[in-house]
C-alpha cells in the first residue's frame, strides 16, 4: 500500500505510542513485549502495539469487576444504557473512514470490504443492540409449594441480570465487526468486557476501546488488551474474575477454551471454524449460482468462517459451473487493500500464506486436480491467487480441514440425498447453500443439512437480529440477535410471600 495517501489521523494513529484500555484510561506502561503490525499486502510494518502481560490482564478484570459492583454502570436505568450504546454508534459512524483505513491495513482486507464489514456492520450491531436494554425482562409464576402450610401464599418473579465480567476474544479475519458482536450484546445485557483482539490485528479494537471512553462508559465497562492468545488470552480465559468467555476463533483453540473455562464452570459462547458446503442442483439459475459460488470462496481471500470451500454439483451441470468458476478465478485482480477496482487482496499473514500453500501442494501430491491459481505471486506481500481443484473426495484434508484461504474442491453428485450425505459428511456446520428453483427441493435441503444457517439461491448473509452460531465442531451458542443477549445474562428466582 501506499502509505503516502492514507489520511492524516490514520497516520497519526498508526504512529502513536499505543498501550491498553484499562480502568477509564489509556495506559501505556512500559516493558512489554512489542507486537509489530504488518500490512499484509506489502509485509512492512505499520505500527507498533505492546502486549499485555499477566499484571494488566489483572488490572483490566479487577477494572471491570469493579464497573459491575460499585460505578453508576450497576445503577443505571436501562433507557442510559441504551443511549451510551447509542452514543458509541455515533462516534463509529463519525470514525468510519478512520476505521477502514486502519482496518484495510492491518487486516490486508478490500476497503470496499472492511467500509461495510468493519465500519458499518458494527453500527448497526450497536444501535440493534441498544434496543435490547429497555426490554430484557423476566416472568411472574405461580406458585404451588404444596409443602407450606395452605394458609401461605407465594409469588415469584424471575429477573435476568447481567452475567457479569466478560471474557471476549476475537480473530482477525473481521477483526472490528466481530469484537462489536461480542461487545455489544454483552455491554446491553450490563457486563463490563475485557476484549482481547488477535494480535496481528489490534488497532481497530484499541480505537474502539477509546471511542467507548469518549462515548462516556463508566471505567472498566469496556476494557481493551491487546496481547498474545498464549499469554493474554490463556490467562483470560483462566482468571476467577471471568464470569463468561465469548470466543470467535478456530475449533482448535474453542477447544482448549473450553477445557480452560469448564474447569472453571463458566459459560462460553464459541463461534469456530467451518467448511461450508455449496449444492448446486441441475434447476438453478447458474448466472446467480456460478457467480455466488465463486465469491463464496473468494470474498475476503477465503478468510471467512463460512467460506463456501465445498462445491458439490449436479452431474448436469458439472462442466458448465466448473469452467464459469475457472473462469473468474483467473480474472480476479490481485491487490493492495487501499487500492480501488481490486477483486482480492492478500491472507492475513506469512503463516496463513505458507498454510494455504501447504493445504493446495499436499492434496495435489493426494491425487487432486489443481485447475486454475495455487500458488503465490512473486511479491512480498502474502498474496494467493485464487485456486480450484477438483478430483477431490470427502476423504481428503482439503476437504475435511478448514483451509481458510482462497482455496475450493469441487465434485460432482447424482441426486439431492447425495449432495445432503455429502455435506453433512463434515465435522463442521456452520452454513451450507443451495442453488435451486423448485421450492420442495429448497425444503428437504433447510430439513436435512446440518448448518447453523442455511441459504438458499444467496451464500453468507448474516443479519443483526438473527442468530449465527455452528452445529457440530463449528461451535456452542450464538452470537447476534436476541438469544447473544440473553445469553449475557443470568436467571433469578425471587419468592415473595405474601
Ligand atoms: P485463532 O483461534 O488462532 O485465534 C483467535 C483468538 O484466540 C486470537 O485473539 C488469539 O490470540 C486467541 N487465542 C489463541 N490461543 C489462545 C488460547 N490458548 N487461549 C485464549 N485465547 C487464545 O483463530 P484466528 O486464526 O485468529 O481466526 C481464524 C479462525 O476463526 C478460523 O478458524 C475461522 O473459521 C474462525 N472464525 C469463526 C467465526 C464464527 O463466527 N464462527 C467467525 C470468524 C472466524
Amino acid at each position: 500500500n501506499d502509505l503516502s495517501a492514507i489520511r492524516s489521523e490514520t497516520r497519526d494513529f498508526l504512529e502513536r505510542t499505543h498501550g491498553f484500555v484499562i480502568g477509564g484510561e489509556l495506559v501505556s506502561p512500559g516493558g512489554r513485549e512489542i507486537l509489530s503490525i504488518l500490512d499484509p499486502s506489502s509485509a512492512q510494518a505499520i505500527s507498533q502495539v505492546p502486549a499485555a502481560e499477566k499484571a494488566d490482564i489483572d488490572a483490566a478484570v479487577a477494572s471491570s469487576r469493579s464497573a459491575l459492583e460499585h460505578s453508576s454502570w450497576r445503577d443505571m436505568k436501562p433507557h442510559s444504557r441504551e443511549r451510551l450504546i447509542h452514543k458509541l454508534a455515533d462516534l463509529l459512524e463519525r470514525n468510519a473512514e478512520l476505521i477502514a483505513e486502519l482496518e484495510a491495513l492491518e487486516s490486508g482486507r478490500r476497503i470496499g470490504d472492511v467500509r461495510v464489514f468493519d465500519a458499518e456492520f458494527p453500527v448497526h450491531v450497536l444501535r440493534y443492540m441498544a434496543g435490547w436494554p429497555t426490554k430484557i425482562s423476566g416472568e411472574t409464576l405461580p406458585v404451588s409449594a404444596p409443602y407450606m402450610p395452605a394458609e401461605n401464599h407465594f409469588i415469584c418473579s424471575t429477573t435476568r441480570e447481567p452475567l457479569g465480567v466478560i471474557a471476549a476474544i476475537t480473530p482477525w479475519n473481521v477483526p472490528l465487526g466481530i469484537a462489536a458482536w461480542k461487545v455489544a450484546p454483552a455491554i446491553a445485557a450490563g457486563c463490563a468486557v475485557v476484549l482481547k483482539p488477535a494480535e496481528n490485528t489490534p488497532l481497530t479494537a484499541l480505537l474502539l476501546g477509546e471511542l467507548a471512553l469518549r462515548a462516556g462508559f463508566p471505567p472498566g465497562v469496556i476494557n481493551v488488551v491487546p496481547g498474545t492468545g498464549k499469554v493474554a488470552g490463556e490467562y483470560l480465559v483462566a482468571h476467577p474474575g471471568v464470569d463468561k468467555v465469548s470466543f470467535t476463533g478456530s475449533t482448535a483453540i474453542g477447544k482448549r477454551i473450553g477445557e480452560v473455562a469448564g474447569a472453571r464452570l463458566k459459560p462460553v459462547t464459541l463461534e469456530l471454524g467451518g467448511k461450508s458446503p455449496v449444492v448446486i442442483m441441475p434447476d438453478a439459475d447458474l448466472e446467480l449460482a456460478i457467480p455466488t459460488a465463486a465469491m463464496a470462496i473468494f470474498a475476503n481471500q477465503g478468510q471467512n468462517c463460512c467460506a463456501g470451500s465445498r462445491l458439490y454439483v449436479h452431474e448436469a451441470v458439472y462442466q458448465q459451473v466448473v469452467d464459469g468458476v475457472v473462469d473468474i478465478a483467473r480474472r480476479m485482480k490481485l491487490g493492495p487493500s487501499l487500492a480501488e477496482g481490486v477483486d482480492m487482496c492478500p491472507l492475513a499473514s506469512s503463516e496463513q500464506q505458507s498454510r494455504v500453500a501447504a493445504y493446495v501442494d499436499d492434496s495435489v501430491a493426494e491425487g487432486a486436480e489443481l485447475l486454475t491459481g495455487g500458488k503465490s505471486p512473486e511479491h512480498p506481500g502474502f498474496y494467493f491467487e485464487p485456486t480450484v481443484l477438483a478430483g477431490v473426495n470427502n476423504g481428503m484434508k482439503l476437504v475435511r480441514e478448514e483451509v481458510f484461504g482462497p482455496v475450493l474442491a469441487v465434485q460432482s453428485f447424482g441426486q439431492l440425498s447425495e449432495a445432503i450425505e455429502l455435506a453433512n459428511d463434515s465435522d463442521f456446520g456452520l452454513g451450507a447453500s443451495l442453488f435451486t428453483e423448485d421450492i420442495n427441493t429448497a425444503q428437504t435441503f433447510c430439513r436435512f443439512v446440518q448448518a447453523g444457517s442455511v441459504w438458499v439461491n444467496v451464500h453468507n448473509i448474516l443479519d443483526v437480529g438473527v442468530p449465527f452460531g455452528g452445529f457440530k465442531q463449528s461451535g456452542l451458542g450464538n452470537d447476534l440477535g436476541r438469544d447473544s443477549v440473553i445469553a449475557h445474562t443470568r436467571l433469578k428466582a425471587n419468592y415473595l410471600a405474601v
